[in-house]
């Protein structure tokens, strides 16, 4: 930083005093009554903004504040507008309470404007987006305006939206009825999220069944719900309480407890659940929830109690994972089985949770080190507990996937029959789960266990096969399809037939010469490589793994290779070739 370049801590407009001059000159070059006024270190411009006579309103002005942002200007950030008094009479794009109106997303925004251009450009645009009649909305909305509605109230009036809520969709015909809410809370005793467990009304019974979910919100709290058709932004929690109390039931005090959980008083803890209208999604009004929760605080010195009430917006979760990620659809119904879920299994698994498969199936026999977190998933707080299990748990409660299964099993003795009857039998669960999957996916990295897999998979099923090589300077991917490509066993005949020819079009990972951390002939390598590399390797073979499942799509190929260093070890933006993965001539799974 140079003596003239003054600190970033100075407003903008002491660093780029030109800038300033000109942001003041433009207003006055169209026209505009305003005001400069020098707050907290910041700037303002009070601006008289000329609205144009409309068929039976004469011409007037609307008295805007212009409050430019303290450092970023003009960089970063446009200017915040406000139409403090309601003077352009726009009902979308206007924050009721506070009057702030939106005119450009970040992504739109030109460094080059000042805020008079801003005004000049988007006022027009958003007053006349609000004057749009109904017969003009679809026109509007191939003209990229917005259609006249509401801009929704809960999400300023009553930040933060921390009440999650299952999809519902309540018959317009019931009018309330009781509510269970469960809630976690943090070291501090403190309330993070609350979650609705149950809606019941008259003929409703809506039970949210995720449990796993459920177990990490100990705190149970009984309460009502209704409608509220004459919610008001402006009204109070505590004038809110005091409109609605009188009419609600009392409470019962229940009898039977569960010793795992914690139910809360009602009369120390209860819950109003809120029906009012409002933009329920993006331009779409309908029912939306706002939760009244009133607690008990204290008692004063003659012993009444006192109260704090507080409002809270709901947060639906939407009943459809393909909202923003379309291909999710085609997942609905697909099982996948990932055998393997250390370095490279646990990205995938959390990959394919996340976008939606059905049903996912974990299979591995080992136990959560946390020695081992750097690379895979090892919170401490579950050392020694079955790493499928460990995942499972973790995975239900952040992922969209149906269902996540785990098995606890040693896939290279899948084949063998067992003298205790209790491994027998989940040795026989896990052959058929493998057996009926839509795709297996191999992430082992250990030969033995790949040899099985594609034994089970041979004319059956899909699989795919992912590892990587020493030092994770590379890796490989390959997606065995039964009587389309060859099966795992070609694909080693391909590389010794390509590695002796020394074929440069067969792709072939680089790997640390010195990589392995433990011998060669160990089944189960520990080499080294962070967490990022088994990354890029596993993210690769999801994407193969969503593609095929969704679309029956191949990414150009069926053997993909990684570089992620070059043959020096230095690191390299990773990129991959792929090939074809053709039967081997030499294959006996193809020609017996
Ligand atoms: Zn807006
Ligand atoms: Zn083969």
């Amino acid at each position: 930083m140079t003596a003239d370049t003054p600190p970033a801590s100075l407003g903008w407009h002491r660093r780029f005093p030109r800038r300033w001059a000109r942001e003041r000159q433009a207003f006055g070059d169209h026209g505009w009554a305003h005001r400069v006024r020098y707050v907290d270190g910041g700037v303002e411009v009070h601006v008289d903004y000329p609205l144009p006579a409309a068929e039976d309103v004469a011409a007037r002005t609307a008295r805007l504040k212009v409050v430019y942002p303290r450092q970023s200007y003009p960089a970063w950030m446009p200017v915040q507008v406000f139409d403090l008094h309601d003077e352009l009479g726009v009902t979308r794009h206007r924050d009721p309470t506070r009057g702030l109106l939106c005119l450009v997303h970040d992504a739109d925004h030109d460094p080059t404007w000042t805020a008079a251009d801003l005004l000049a450009i988007q006022l027009p645009k958003l007053v006349r987006s609000n004057d749009l009649t109904s017969a003009d909305r679809l026109a509007a909305s191939t003209r990229g305006l917005e259609l006249p509605v509401a801009e929704p109230r809960t999400v300023y009036s009553a930040a933060p939206r921390r009440v999650v809520v299952p999809h519902t969709n309540i018959p317009d015909n019931i009018a309330g009825g009781a509510l269970v809410l469960r809630q976690r809370i943090d070291r501090s005793g403190v309330v993070v999220t609350s979650i609705v467990d149950q809606i019941l009304g008259p003929g409703l019974n809506i039970q949210n069944t995720n449990l796993d979910v459920l177990d990490s919100f100990p705190i149970v709290v009984t309460g009502w719900w209704l409608r509220l058709p004459s919610w008001d932004p402006t009204e109070t929690a505590d004038q809110l309480w005091e409109r609605l109390s009188p009419a609600l039931p009392a409470l019962e005090v229940s009898g039977d407890k569960d010793p795992l959980i914690v139910e809360a008083d009602p009369r120390v803890l209860t819950v109003v659940g809120l029906l009012v209208e409002d933009e329920r999604d993006y331009g779409q009004p309908g029912p939306c929830w706002m939760f009244l929760l009133r607690v008990r605080t204290g008692t004063t010195r003659d012993g009444a109690p006192v109260y704090g009430t507080v409002l809270l917006a709901g947060l639906e979760l939407n009943d459809s994972t393909s909202t923003r990620t379309p291909i999710a659809a085609g997942l609905a119904d697909k099982k996948v089985a990932i055998v393997g879920v250390g370095a490279i299994g646990h990205h995938i698994a959390a990959d394919l949770a996340r976008t939606g498969v059905h049903r996912l199936d974990l299979v591995d026999c080992d136990w959560v080190d946390p020695n081992t977190r750097a690379r895979s998933y090892g919170p401490v707080s579950h050392a020694g507990m079955s790493k499928t299990a460990a995942l499972a748990e973790h995975l239900r409660g952040t992922a969209l996937a149906g269902s996540v299964g785990s098995w606890d099993i040693n896939v290279t003795r899948l084949f063998e029959h067992d003298a205790d009857a209790d491994t027998e039998r989940n040795r026989r669960r896990v052959l058929r789960t493998l057996m009926d999957a839509d795709l297996i996916i191999d992430a082992t990295a250990n030969p033995n266990a790949t040899a099985i897999l594609n034994a089970v998979a041979l004319n059956r099923s899909p699989l795919l096969t992912v590892a990587g090589t020493p030092g994770l300077w590379g890796g490989w991917v390959a997606l065995v399809r039964p009587g389309q490509t060859g099966c795992t066993e070609c694909l080693a005949h391909h590389r010794a037939d390509h590695a002796t020819l020394r074929d440069s079009r067969w792709p072939t990972p680089p790997a640390d010469p010195d990589g392995w951390t433990s011998p060669v002939s160990c089944s189960e390598p520990t080499f080294t490589g962070t967490n990022s590399e088994a990354g890029c390797l596993s993210h690769h073979a999801s994407r193969v793994a969503i593609h095929h499942l969704a679309e029956r799509r191949q990414l150009g190929g069926d053997y993909y290779v990684a570089t992620l260093r070059d043959d020096q070890g230095a690191p390299t933006p990773a990129s991959w070739r792929s090939v074809d993965l053709p039967p081997h001539p030499a294959c006996e799974n193809h020609h017996p």
